[in-house]
């Protein structure tokens, strides 16, 4: 079965002002659905044709690895926002946040800063080990947090196409607007789950 680019949860102008229709156009229906083109081609007639995502992020290398970790990549990112989004999360997720970084404020300054100084293409993670720890972690190009045994509970697309078009050279204004999308109660949600 070859993998398919997932349904967005919004409509793609409801994200604006923080991103703009154009850059969902984009982002999602270019660059996301072009991970999916290109992973199911390269896993053809390789010990990848039947594995999962999961598996292809965890496991390949080279371009099946660079398509497949994209395509996970992006779908944890896009489901991870929503027009109603922003604020803070509620629960054991922000007891965790405070047990490690002090407060709310001081974790987004942290993930904020980690997002900033990626120099280059890549990712940052709110990641939780399986004790429910949680850490901040940079990855570069298709860098996947499950590649270390850690669960991604969050992440930030930094590569310039994600805020190019909205924000052109000015990533810290793309990252000072996805805190005003992102969906914590989903997050909330997804971290519990790990944390038992
Ligand atoms: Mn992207």
């Amino acid at each position: 079965m070859p993998f398919k680019l997932p349904d967005l949860p919004y409509q793609q102008n409801e994200l604006e002002p923080a991103i703009s229709e154009r850059t969902i156009q984009f982002h999602y229906g270019k660059h996301h659905q072009t991970y999916v083109d290109k992973v199911n081609d390269l896993i053809k007639g390789t010990e990848f044709e039947d594995a999962s995502l999961e598996t292809i992020v965890k496991e390949s290398d080279g371009g099946i690895f660079n398509n497949g970790a994209q395509v996970w990549n992006h779908s944890f990112y896009f489901k991870s926002l929503s027009p109603s989004g922003g604020g803070e999360p509620q629960d054991k997720l922000a007891r965790a946040i405070e047990r490690e970084w002090g407060s709310f404020a001081d974790f987004r300054g942290e993930f904020s800063k980690a997002a900033a100084s990626l120099f280059g293409s890549g990712w940052v993670w709110l990641t939780a080990d399986d004790k429910g720890v949680l850490d901040i972690i940079q990855e570069s190009n298709a860098g996947n947090p499950l590649r270390r045994g850690l669960n991604p509970v969050l992440t930030l697309d930094v590569w310039e196409h994600a805020y190019y078009l909205d924000y052109q050279n000015k990533r810290p204004d793309y990252i000072n607007s996805f805190w005003k999308v992102v969906d914590w109660p989903l997050v909330a949600e997804r971290y519990a789950g790990i944390a038992g």
